[in-house]
């Protein structure tokens, strides 16, 4: 079972390599959803695929369905699936990474029956929101969603997944092909440093994390700073400073799941000479339980009011953005978990920081995901790098898991 070769490991990476090539940018991967690059990539994971006697399908969303001869004999699947878009700039793991280990099971255990699934528009570059493939597969997202969905050229989602298909010279799947599905499995790499700063080999995700995204407005008094004296200024900058140094306290309270950031901080009138009269803040608060979020949301809420009444200023919050954290198939949690310690193979439970297509699929089949880690946490970078040797160990985990849980024979 332990099908560790060194050939496995320089198929893999040379695959990667591959894949890589087809981007619009000389540094680092630019391969935009229904991108003419994207439809390159898709042909050569196609005929990949028929070589394997493999069928390929696209649905009108332009997800790739890849169904290995096993799955069509039993009339069943479990999809292991990811995506191949990347942000401009990207890497060549994200994403890419989940779709070759499923490559890499249809290869080396031929017997099992699954569907690698290549979902359409995960980032969400071009078309904003991304995951939008999950979305449609999860049926949260119809066909005429996708008519209406635009990118910047105006080119709707539906059409663009009609071109990609037509181009890639597949046929149409008519229905999401999920009624077929009994599971959802993703690898990804972990796009952070936790699994690198420890001793496990593997991440197996227990939850994606809940995320809240506000505005946050800061209102004090524009004043000439040459002539407005300290003791006589509303300098919303200041606040606005005050409420970053404490929210790192206010997050940490919380619990060590907890993160909170504020990337965005804007001053007006903004200029060198003139007091702030107003500050603008992000603020980007996640943690898988959800009773948690809230309330640190409500608690963060409160210090900047009060922060502001302390030195008479108005204070605005504006809840922008609501995300549900999705917890993951506590039996698929355990399965994998068991089957990479079957295999000798040290995992670590945690959540996921990041949105990912399983979190979609997670509420239509159970669903489960592994992550492997990635060079310094670095990810949506040319810098982005994976050792090869764990994307094997993660599609051994998976196939031995997949033993464990299914009746192959029927
Ligand atoms: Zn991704």
């Amino acid at each position: 079972m332990h099908d560790f070769t060194a050939a496995r490991c320089e198929r893999l990476e040379r695959q990667v390599k591959e894949l890589a090539a087809f981007s619009d940018s000389a540094v680092g991967v630019t391969r935009l959803t229904f991108s003419e690059r994207y439809v390159d990539a898709l042909k050569s994971l196609t005929a990949l695929a028929t070589s394997l006697g493999c069928q390929v399908h696209s649905d009108e969303a332009g997800n790739f369905h890849v169904t290995s001869a096993a799955a069509q004999h039993l009339g069943w699947t479990v999809a292991v699936g990811s995506h191949i878009d990347s942000v401009p700039m990207g890497g060549a793991y994200d994403g890419v990474a989940g779709v070759l280990c499923g490559f890499d099971i249809l290869q080396s255990y031929p017997e099992l029956p699954i569907t690698v699934v290549i979902f359409a528009e995960e980032e969400g570059a071009s078309f904003a929101g991304g995951l939008v493939g999950s979305r449609f597969a999860s049926g949260k997202l119809t066909s005429v969603d996708l008519e209406q969905l635009l990118d910047g050229n105006g080119r709707s989602f539906a059409e663009g997944a009609r071109w990609t298909r037509e181009a890639v010279n597949v046929p149409q799947l008519v229905s999401t092909g999920t009624p077929h599905w009994r599971q959802y499995l993703e690898i990804h790499i972990e796009q952070g440093r936790v699994l690198q700063d420890g001793s496990a080999r593997l991440g197996v995700v227990t939850d994606i994390v809940g995320l809240i995204q506000a505005e946050l407005i800061f209102f004090g008094r524009a004043d000439h700073a040459g002539t407005t004296p300290m003791t006589a200024r509303s300098d919303a900058g200041v606040t606005a400073a005050q409420f970053i140094v404490d929210l790192e306290e206010l997050v940490r309270q919380t619990g060590e799941k907890a993160v909170g950031t504020v990337g965005v901080l804007e001053f007006g009138p903004g200029a060198a000479n003139v007091v702030p009269g107003r500050a603008r803040l992000s603020l980007d608060l996640r943690d898988p339980d959800e009773s948690n979020l809230r309330s640190l949301a409500e608690r963060v809420k409160l210090h900047g009011q009060a922060l502001a009444a302390r030195r008479n200023q108005q204070f605005t919050y504006r809840e922008e953005l609501f995300s549900a954290p999705v917890p993951l198939d506590l039996s698929v949690v355990d399965g994998l978990g068991e089957a990479a310690s079957q295999q000798g193979i040290q995992t670590q439970r945690m959540a996921s920081g990041a949105g990912h297509d399983a979190m979609m699929m997670a509420g239509l089949v159970p669903a489960g995901m592994l992550f492997v880690p990635c060079l310094n946490g670095v990810s949506h970078s040319p810098e982005e790098w994976a050792d090869v040797q764990d994307l094997v160990l993660a599609a051994d985990t998976v196939a031995m898991y997949l033993h464990n849980a299914f009746d192959l024979t029927q």
